[in-house]
């Protein structure tokens, strides 16, 4: 990234935080997905499929406009794996022409130079990826070893901010991969962030002591405003629960392919409003709303918005309604941060 476009990057994230700060009745950050569809299949993932099209530009268009007239600061666009969308560079000049931010999380396995070249032209601020292992397993391909090379590139040719997440806990059989993904992070100058997850069975289980070891290493070597902003993952990675306030609905949006608003990818179905009709009445209803699934969650993008409002407006508990239980596990390429 060039040091101009840095210093433009930290200006702009330095005006939504403060933006954010001086008022509450806006969203700050909403994840959208223009592509359900993905090119791998990650054993832990319920955010894919193989056969859905791209929603097209046009209704693209729609959905940003209308998270733009609500005040949207920062639109992170997710999947399935958002570069098999054959118009993703107009969806960012979209974003970037309404004066939002722009971030993009992706699997990495599509860069090069001219996609890299196409990205930056569009106006694309910040890209994540996400690296589960250091060699391929029958879980995940998202490893070192296949994405090394498209790294190289993105060092050499990328003019946006680049993060590199990788994960710890929830039985993953390497914790030692997590510090070798995020050491190779810093030497290509991206910036790193580890992710602490449930067990694979969903529980919150205390990390063992060699996954604490390298957890803080890892921390230590990853951005620090990222560390001072995941006091949550102290706890998870304790087998603690977390008390904050999840503002799901209203500070943070998910707006999945058929455009409806959802709390978050893990919780899809509430509260399933269009995103065309959301009113600020919906907003501040669910900014009010206590999430029963919040002290067990370790989505970092949306406690990371939480952050803005933790030391205001308490909570009520929302009446349960659905059947379904909490789906704590959350895929691991999914999370941006905000920092
Ligand atoms: S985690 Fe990401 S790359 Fe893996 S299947 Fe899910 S959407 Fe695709
Ligand atoms: S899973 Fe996390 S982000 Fe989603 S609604 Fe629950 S507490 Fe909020």
């Amino acid at each position: 990234m060039k040091r101009s476009t840095f210093l433009k990057w930290k200006l702009r994230q330095a005006s939504f935080i403060t933006r954010a700060l001086l008022s509450k009745n806006h969203p700050v950050l909403a994840h959208v997905i223009p592509m359900r569809r993905c090119n791998l299949a990650c054993g832990y993932c319920n955010e894919y499929d193989k056969v859905s099209q791209p929603v097209p530009l046009e209704e693209m268009k729609k959905r940003l406009d209308k998270l733009a007239d609500l005040g949207t600061s920062i639109i992170t666009i997710s999947g399935g794996e958002p570069l098999m969308h054959p118009q993703l560079d107009d969806i960012i000049r979209h974003i970037r022409k309404r004066g939002m931010i722009a971030g993009l999380i992706s699997n990495g396995y599509y860069f090069t130079p001219e996609r890299i070249r196409r990205l930056n032209e569009a106006g694309l601020d910040a890209l994540q990826i996400s690296i589960d292992n250091v060699e391929p397993d029958e879980v995940s391909k998202k490893s070192l070893k296949n994405l090394d090379k498209k790294l190289q590139l993105l060092a050499e040719h990328a003019n946006f901010h680049i993060n590199i997440n990788s994960v710890i806990g929830g039985g993953i059989k390497t914790p030692e991969d997590a510090l070798t993904i995020a050491k190779r992070a810093v030497e290509l100058g991206f910036s790193s962030t580890v992710g602490v997850i449930h067990d694979h069975d969903g529980t919150l289980k205390p990390l063992t002591e060699r996954e604490k070891e390298i957890f803080q290493q890892v921390k230590k070597l990853g951005n620090k405003d990222h560390a001072r902003l995941n006091w949550f993952q102290d706890s998870i990675a304790e087998g603690k629960p977390y008390e904050w306030r999840c503002r799901a609905g209203a500070r943070y949006l998910y707006i999945c392919e058929d455009g409806l608003v959802h709390w978050c990818s893990q919780q899809r179905g509430y509260p399933g409003t269009p995103l065309a009709d959301y009113t600020m009445e919906d907003f501040r209803r669910e900014y009010y709303s206590e999430k029963w699934c919040a002290p067990t969650c370790t989505l970092q993008c949306v406690h990371q918005v939480g952050i803005l409002d933790n030391w205001r407006d308490p909570q009520k508990p929302v009446p349960l309604t659905r059947s379904d239980k909490p789906k704590a596990k959350e895929p691991v390429g999914e999370m941006l941060s905000v920092e």
